[in-house]
């Protein structure tokens, strides 16, 4: 059963999920996923971090929104 939490307890959660998550090796990048309220734009540019970082390549910083 879904429980709604207060802003506060959703922090908290968020960011025990986020740890966890990375704890075990799974990485997260949109809005979604990283539970966050991002615009598109930033939601790109995440994905291409977690590509960049994954694939091991430099972040060369093109093409990212400013
Ligand atoms: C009403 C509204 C208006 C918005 N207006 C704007 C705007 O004007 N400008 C702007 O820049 N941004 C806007 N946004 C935000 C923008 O939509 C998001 O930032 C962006 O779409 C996030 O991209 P994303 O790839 O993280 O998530 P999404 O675009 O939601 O993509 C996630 C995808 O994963 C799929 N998925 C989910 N779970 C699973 C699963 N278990 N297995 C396989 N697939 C799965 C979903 O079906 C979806 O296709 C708006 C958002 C909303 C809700």
């Amino acid at each position: 059963m879904a429980k709604a939490l207060g802003a506060d307890a959703r922090a908290a959660t968020v960011s025990k999920v986020r740890a966890w998550l990375e704890e075990h090796g799974i990485a997260i990048a949109g809005r979604f996923a990283e539970w966050a309220n991002i615009n598109s734009d930033e939601a790109l540019a995440r994905g291409m971090e977690i590509g960049d970082t994954l694939s091991g390549r430099p972040d060369t910083g093109a093409i990212r929104p400013s």
